[in-house]
């Protein structure tokens, strides 16, 4: 966990500079240019090489290397290894999640400049001094604290229209929890993973990710099935990203990454993605805080609309067979964020929010469907 500052003080964190919008990508030379870089050493994801190679080459002195899928101890290692052979000036991570946490890890360390392109928006990692540690065969390992920031988070939204749309939908489902964990989490003043307790500015940054999900979600998602690059689509990529990313290293998690964790101890769930476990967190999350049906009715509303699981069993777990004990305790693990509401929690009431979470899920669909389609959750 990170190390918390001297008791009361609030932090709030923030990458130096964020760009965003349709071919942001072909403004990666000038931008580090800006920065006084001259020979960084670019990690790129093969299967988005072709896409940022026209961006790469006008990148004058750098070095181009393949990140071999897993952001593990050894991949570090080698990509550490060539940076210091060829001498780079800074770290540019270009790919999703695991291709930008190790990025992040090779920068770090040695304190070089780091670059992230981030090619999908499925979560609110680009932004965050944080890294996800894996074994070579995708085993969870660690979480690596970093002093800082990214220099820099550049984002194309061509780019991001191209990817399948899962990763969106999946970002929304990340995205849907942030305002409410450091709703709940700030009236405690628990210190969030930037080190202190929630200023304002994080606390009204995550309520604008989340009014954003609910006014443009849909329409963004459709944007991504066609391709196209929509305004609703550029807010809703700023809200998964840039919005979610602050709103949850400077306002503080909660519940809902409690219950994600938890669930990830089933095997049944390692198919479905980050943020879809996190969808069925925050509604877990609700029915644990007894928030008005209102908003729950809102917030299952606007999973069933874009295709996020409302239920167990769309994640793939049997309500009736499955250890959802082992699943709670995981969740109310010691240090697990799930302790940072305003109350205490033990494994039954987790147990129960799910159970509940999930019959709430049940019905809301069978009534929905009654009244118009509903598009299906990936699998
Ligand atoms: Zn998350």
């Amino acid at each position: 966990m990170p190390s918390n500052g001297p008791r009361g003080l609030a932090v709030f964190a923030a990458p130096g500079r964020y760009v965003q919008g349709r071919g942001a990508l072909s403004t990666l030379a000038s931008e580090l240019e800006r920065l006084g870089v001259s020979a960084p050493l670019v990690l790129v994801d093969p299967a988005v090489r072709e896409i940022a190679s026209p961006a790469i080459a006008a990148v004058s002195g750098a070095s181009v290397l393949e990140f071999r899928g897993e952001c593990s101890p050894g991949e570090i290692e080698r990509v550490a290894a060539a940076a210091s052979e060829n001498q780079a000036d800074a770290i540019v991570g270009i790919g999703g999640g695991k291709t930008m946490d190790t990025a992040k890890a090779v920068a770090h360390p040695v304190k070089l400049p780091l670059v992230i392109v981030p090619t999908i928006a499925s979560t609110d990692a680009p932004t965050s001094a944080l890294s996800v540690v894996y074994d070579d065969d995708g085993a969870f390992l660690e979480y690596r604290f970093w002093s800082s920031n990214p220099h820099l988070v550049l984002l194309d939204t061509e780019v991001i229209a191209g990817a399948p749309v899962r990763f969106l939908v999946a970002g929304i489902g990340d995205g849907l929890s942030t305002w409410f964990e450091a709703d709940a989490s700030s009236t405690t003043r628990a210190p969030a993973m930037a080190g202190g307790a929630p200023l304002g500015a994080a606390l009204n940054l995550a309520r604008l990710c989340y009014d954003t999900l609910l006014a443009d979600g849909v329409a963004a998602r459709q944007a991504v099935e066609r391709g196209v690059v929509t305004p609703a689509l550029e807010r809703v990529v700023e809200a998964n990203t840039l919005l979610s990313g602050l709103g949850f290293e400077s306002g503080g998690l909660a519940a809902a990454h409690s219950v994600h964790n938890g669930l990830t101890v089933l095997h049944e769930t390692h198919d479905f993605w980050h943020g879809e476990k996190v969808a069925f967190g925050v509604i877990s999350m609700l029915m644990l805080e007894g928030r008005p049906t209102e908003t729950v009715d809102e917030v299952v509303d606007l999973c069933l609309d874009v295709g996020l699981p409302v239920t167990l069993a769309d994640l793939g777990v049997d309500a009736e067979h499955a250890d959802l004990q082992k699943v709670a305790e995981a969740a109310c693990a010691e240090g697990e964020t799930i302790h940072n509401l305003p109350f205490g929690v033990d494994p039954s009431m987790v147990v129960d929010a799910m159970l509940a979470a999930d019959a709430y899920g049940q019905e809301r669909r069978a009534l929905r469907e009654r009244t118009r389609p509903l598009p299906a959750v990936a699998a």
